[in-house]
């Protein structure tokens, strides 16, 4: 059961949701003693997990004046800060692990309080794409470092891993076997798999059926995890890795100009804009096209470059998320409020009474057409694998879980992100926690829905184009 001995401190920022979800998972699987946690948050919520673990729990805020003050005298050489707050910046962390020489996991790369929706920045400059240019701008003085990974969990997470695996058994399946799997630090080994393969669109989709025993009330925003992480994601511009294959840039998608050039954003927010996506249970259905780390860094890893540097080969990335009932009839209530925050909010726990989160990577393009890969958790099989956690969480806090372990298990790795980390090490220590890992093949395109009820413009030479997936 213990996958790891680790001789250092571990401090939990943050202790919401996600916090509360893996903490159990460490105590599992960690051999590490109880009085060498210490959570440090800012609410009082979750003081009675901590209590139940007997772990020490700090109430104080990080903020831009005081993280140093407070986190400093909590980590030396060796320690490890496991980050799973909002509000706190990841780039701020991550240079003060590199100062402290202690090894470092977050879930996404978070900006101080108020930087999602901050309107003195431009829609770029609050963008992932921006936020992630900021983190792995750290990643020549971090070599050779203390281990930061960035970005690890559910999605962004577990979803680059789930893109290996599917890209492996499309190539057995179409009879192009890859018989030893490259390194995940060989990036150009890996875009020659997706390349050679056809893959042009990858999505994160991802449908929660979760219910709970009480419906959404007027004034309430209901999600299955974080309500400020979900409404200050949902509020960035719609934001998705850009693919070498598309031909027409959207009317209202525009380039950053900066960077690695990986990505678009479009000048709208991610929880307003719609595409069509495909998972097994589902089948067909909209899911938001909300922003996210994983789209930029997919598309990134799996790019193609010419001897003159020009990009050969790119995917189109992006999510495709259609949360809980609950949470959509929430998001439409808040864009009607121009997009101002409903007065209560609630994360469903103990409530769910029933449904799953079936969350993977639809893999489009190649010779089979379409192939989902992913985990299907019901809330009983979460509840029965881990307390403290729903089917949500769980995907998360088994990735943070298997973060934390591969970055104890590589100490000295400096800045990853999770598409440099050895999947099949990731998805094995994963696997009790994932309730039903399935692959499944598809004839599904976006085209399947065209001119239903109302004749469309769509582009039948290729289904694969993004135009093809919008709903307008
Ligand atoms: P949550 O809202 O349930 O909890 C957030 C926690 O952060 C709370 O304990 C809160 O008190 C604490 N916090 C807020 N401001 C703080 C500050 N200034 N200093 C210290 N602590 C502070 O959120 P959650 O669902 O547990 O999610 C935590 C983070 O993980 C969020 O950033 C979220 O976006 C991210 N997340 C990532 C994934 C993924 O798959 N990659 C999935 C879910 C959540």
């Amino acid at each position: 059961m213990k996958h790891v001995a680790f001789a250092g401190r571990l401090v939990i920022l943050g202790f919401g949701s996600i916090g509360q979800g893996v903490l159990p998972l460490i105590l599992r699987h960690i051999d590490l003693p109880r009085d060498r946690i210490t959570i440090v948050t800012a609410e009082e919520r979750g003081q009675d997990v901590a209590a139940e673990y007997g772990i020490r729990f700090i109430l104080q805020a990080a903020t831009r004046e005081n993280f140093e003050e407070l986190l400093s005298p909590l980590l030396a050489k060796g320690d490890f800060l496991l980050n799973l707050s909002v509000d706190v910046s990841s780039v701020e962390l991550m240079k003060l692990c590199r100062k402290l020489d202690v090894l470092y996991l977050d879930t996404v790369v978070e900006p101080w309080a108020g930087g999602y929706t901050d309107t003195s920045l431009t829609p770029s400059q609050r963008s992932n794409y921006a936020m992630r240019e900021a983190a792995v701008a750290l990643r020549e003085e971090m070599r050779g470092g203390p281990t930061s990974v960035t970005a690890h969990g559910a999605n962004p997470g577990l979803v680059s891993h789930f893109v290996k695996q599917a890209l492996l058994d499309i190539a057995r399946d179409t009879g192009a076997p890859v018989a030893s799997p490259p390194p995940a630090s060989d990036r150009a080994a890996w875009a020659r798999i997706a390349a050679g393969l056809g893959v042009k669109v990858i999505h994160i989709a991802e449908r929660d059926t979760q219910v709970a025993d009480r419906p959404k009330q007027p004034g309430e925003f209901v999600n299955t995890w974080s309500v400020d992480g979900f409404v200050g994601e949902g509020c960035q511009p719609a934001e998705l890795g850009w693919g070498s294959h598309e031909k027409a840039l959207p009317a209202d998608g525009h380039r950053h100009g900066f960077g690695c050039d990986a990505a678009i954003y479009l000048m709208r927010p991610g929880a307003s804009t719609r595409v069509r996506t495909w998972t097994p249970l589902e089948g067909p259905m909209h899911g938001f096209l909300i922003t996210h780390n994983e789209s930029i860094s997919l598309t990134d890893y799996y790019t193609l470059r010419d001897a003159t540097g020009a990009v050969t080969y790119r995917p189109t990335a992006h999510y495709a998320y259609h949360p809980c009932d609950d949470a959509v009839l929430s998001v439409h209530e808040l864009a009607g409020k121009n997009w101002q925050m409903q007065p209560e909010k609630r994360l469903m726990t103990d409530e769910i009474t029933q449904g799953m989160d079936e969350l993977g990577v639809l893999l489009m393009g190649h010779a089979k057409g379409a192939y989902w890969y992913g985990s299907r958790l019901t809330i009983d099989q979460a509840r029965a694998a881990a307390p403290h956690n729903n089917a949500t969480s769980l995907q998360v806090t088994a990735a943070v879980l298997a973060g934390v372990i591969w970055a104890m298990e590589n100490p000295r790795q400096g800045l990853v992100e999770s598409d440099e980390i050895d999947h099949a090490r990731v998805l094995e220590i994963c696997a009790p926690y994932l309730g039903d890992v399935v692959g499944v093949y598809s004839d599904w395109t976006p085209l399947q829905e065209r001119g239903v009820l109302f004749p469309e413009a769509l582009d039948a030479t290729d289904p694969w184009q993004f135009g093809n997936f919008r709903v307008t």
